[in-house]
């Protein structure tokens, strides 16, 4: 029912739990946030039934990229185990979800060697990222970073590249592409953010269910809604239908089409 996103250079776990609290007018039934660890190649998820203060933040992790989620419940009960966060099997990307995937059903039948740990419609998104990453990565994915990797840092940003360090500037790729074509395939309605133990980013979509991302100086957010932005900026730019946002500290890149757009920028200048 509620996405919160940070990338950025605080301790994003603190930043993303208060962002749960304002969204909490919009209701729910469950809450959860999945933590990259800077340091670590691993996720900390914290999930569970009820209310916000009932989670608690794993805060020995250093962790300065998060999602989080405020769950209203379309399939499968109100547990700890179908509350958002849902991770793939090897836990190397982390998905939240508002919305309904109808063709879950179809597509988790092509997931038949995948171990499933809740009952919701979500649960199919990491996994076909998970399959999507196994293909990768592609020839075409490496060499468009190569390029982007010895064009150097200003260049490749000029050229839209994704512009981090050559490892988590390749996985930042294959995890945009991932989105991009594993929800090509949901039919429904969704609004989707995703994090890798591999990148230092966050990657959004969106179909009919609203997602808006906020920019900050050395900061980028994501929500549901601008209630939960202005405390920390702004600048926001609404995502459009399809639009995949990469968000990482400081700077959002945004695909219409699998080409990179300029965001459409605008100012929030009434009280949200
Ligand atoms: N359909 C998903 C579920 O039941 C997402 C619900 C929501 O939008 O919170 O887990």
């Amino acid at each position: 029912c509620g996405i919160f996103g940070y990338v950025g250079t605080e301790s994003a776990g603190p930043i993303v739990y208060r962002g749960l609290e304002t969204l909490e007018y919009r209701g729910y039934d469950s809450a959860g946030i999945a933590l990259r660890e800077d340091d670590a190649d691993a996720l900390s998820v914290a999930k569970r039934a009820g209310e916000v203060s009932a989670l608690s933040v794993p805060d020995e992790s250093a962790s300065t990229c998060a999602i989080g989620h405020t769950r209203w419940s379309t399939h499968g009960p109100p547990t700890d185990a179908n509350a958002h966060p849902h991770t793939d099997c090897a836990d190397s990307v982390a998905v939240v979800h508002n919305g309904i995937v109808e063709n879950h059903e179809e597509l988790a039948e092509e997931l038949a060697d995948h171990t499933f740990t809740s009952e919701t419609d979500t649960e199919v998104i990491p996994h076909l990222l998970e399959a999507a990453f196994d293909g990768n990565p592609s020839e075409e994915v490496i060499d468009e970073n190569l390029n982007e990797e010895s064009l150097g840092e200003s260049a490749s940003r000029a050229d839209g590249g994704i512009a981090t360090d050559g490892v988590s500037s390749r996985v930042a790729t294959e995890l945009r592409r991932g989105v991009e074509s594993v929800t090509d395939r949901l039919e429904g309605s969704y609004a989707v953010a995703a994090v890798h133990t591999g990148a230092d980013c966050i990657v959004a979509t969106r179909q009919e269910s609203p997602l808006v991302v906020g920019h900050g100086e050395d900061a980028s957010y994501l929500a549901s809604d601008v209630p939960a932005l202005v405390e920390h900026t702004r600048e926001v730019t609404y995502l459009e239908d399809g639009d995949v946002a990469v968000l990482q500290a400081g700077e959002i890149t945004i695909y219409r089409d699998g080409a990179q757009v300029e965001p459409a920028r605008s100012t929030i200048d009434w009280d949200a």
